[in-house]
């Protein structure tokens, strides 16, 4: 039996609650026939073809219906839609998705640089699976955006460009992105575990009925099954679970910054682009754009950063930080920090690298004070050259630097920074 939902008419008050809480929009409010007899305007009524079953709204109305009997204990309203869910019965012809997608997030037009991670990882799926590599770019005037991707692995471009989408907004993103995974059935779609993907990645798969794999480090297809095997960090790092998604499609994941090589561009490589229309006024978008509140910060940021100094608890106090700062200064690198300190509200968040703070992958990273748990190690281990000042020889972090210093660092870093001086004749 397939899932359906109905609403018991007689029961239905129009009062509209369950259009609130429905998080794909699919409920609306109609006028009824006069000749129903019935005193209530209104009607709720559900579009069945973009409901996805999730109960918000059947709770909804029963919480109405509990809250009106306890007043009214023969009452005979609300408790008035009717859901029947039979999981086994969602049957996904598999078969008929095609094709690797990324969803490439842009920012004022230009595509921001993870996308070209997840153009590598996805290019690697697509040529297992002989498949297209596509990317799905939903912003406003983003032409140049669209070769930029063909440029960088992308076979097929679909463009979704229109002033609705001037500034990300989950709703009408989410929206549009469901509606072109309807029509085209992509077989895999990766996003980036950025601050929007997180949000938008997660409201995309719910509306588009299928499951995600969050925060993805590692990616490998099934070749037996042409499956996608999505590896994350689990257990506080301790472990990593591969996730299948078997049953439903698009298999999603989104994908940890950093965690991989960026596609190189290939300057002339020639792609498809595809123009999508859309027609906003069939979404029902609540939030509203005001304005973008810049954070004022003039410390380099360590998610791009090439060089970066990092303390830990063996700075032992707050001030420590200033001679983090310092060596970073004469390096031109940026600061990092272990969540001990930023625990301690030593440093603030944005500094933090590891499992639950920034992944980085910087050609320098010197490690000052840290053990270099697994947590840490999550979050710099790519680096190219790792330098590890540390008083225990035995911490994690000595055995995996390129160059280990055994010492005080109050001792050393001072030291350090003066010959760096010195060489730069200042
Ligand atoms: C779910 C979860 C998520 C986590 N996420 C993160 C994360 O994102 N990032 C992260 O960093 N941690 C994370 N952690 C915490 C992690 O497990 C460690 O506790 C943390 O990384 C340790 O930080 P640390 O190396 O600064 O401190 P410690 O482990 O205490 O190490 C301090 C080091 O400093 C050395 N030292 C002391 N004094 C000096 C000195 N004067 N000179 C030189 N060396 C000195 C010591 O020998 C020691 O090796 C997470 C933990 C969990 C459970």
């Amino acid at each position: 039996m397939p899932n359906e939902i109905f609403i018991i008419k007689e029961r239905c008050t129009g009062c509209g609650s369950c259009v609130k809480v429905c998080p794909v929009s699919c409920i609306s409010m109609a006028d009824r026939d006069k000749e129903e007899g019935v005193r209530w305007k209104k009607l709720a009524v559900i579009d069945v073809d973009k409901c996805v079953f999730c109960n918000a709204c059947v709770e909804d109305c029963d919480r109405l219906f509990e809250k009106t009997k306890a007043k009214v204990p023969d009452t005979n309203v609300f408790h008035a839609i009717v859901m029947h869910k039979d999981e086994v019965a969602v049957h996904v012809d598999t078969a008929a998705y095609k094709g690797v997608w990324c969803y490439a997030e842009q920012r004022h037009g230009k595509i921001v640089p993870t996308i070209y991670e997840l153009l590598h990882v996805g290019g690697g799926m697509a040529k297992d699976l002989n498949e297209e590599l596509c990317a799905v770019l939903i912003g406003h005037n983003v032409a140049d955006a669209a070769r930029d991707l063909i440029e960088h692995g992308a076979d097929k471009v679909y463009v979704l460009d229109h002033p609705v989408f001037e500034h990300f907004l989950d709703e009408a993103y989410c929206s549009a992105l469901t509606e072109l995974i309807r029509k085209e059935k992509p077989n895999k779609l990766l996003m980036p575990a950025s601050i929007i993907g997180r949000s938008f990645a997660s409201r995309v798969a719910i509306s588009a009925h299928t499951g995600i794999t969050a925060d993805a480090t590692e990616f490998a297809i099934d070749p037996k099954t042409r499956m996608m095997r999505a590896t994350r960090p689990s257990f506080g790092g301790n472990l990593m679970a591969t996730i299948l998604c078997e049953k439903h499609r698009p298999e999603m994941a989104t994908v940890r910054p950093m965690s991989f090589p960026r596609r190189p561009a290939e300057p002339g490589r020639t792609g498809k682009v595809v123009p999508v229309q859309v027609d906003p006024s069939r979404w029902s978008v609540k939030a509203k754009f005001v304005r973008f509140d810049h954070e004022k910060d003039d410390t380099v940021d360590i998610s791009s950063a090439e060089k970066i100094v990092s303390g830990g608890r063996g700075l032992g106090k707050p001030d420590g930080f200033k001679l983090i700062e310092d060596l970073a200064r004469v390096l031109g690198a940026a600061v990092g920090a272990s969540r001990p300190t930023v625990d301690a509200g030593w440093i603030p968040y944005r500094h933090q690298v590891g499992l639950t703070g920034r992944t980085v992958r910087p050609k320098l990273y010197i490690a000052c004070g840290i053990s270099g748990q697994i947590q840490h190690l999550a979050g710099m281990s790519s680096a190219e050259v790792i330098v590890a000042v540390n008083k225990d020889p035995d911490a994690p972090l000595m055995k995996l630097a390129t160059l280990s210093v055994e010492g005080d660092l109050y001792e050393l870093v001072p030291a350090l920074i003066e010959e760096i001086k010195k060489v730069r004749g200042n």
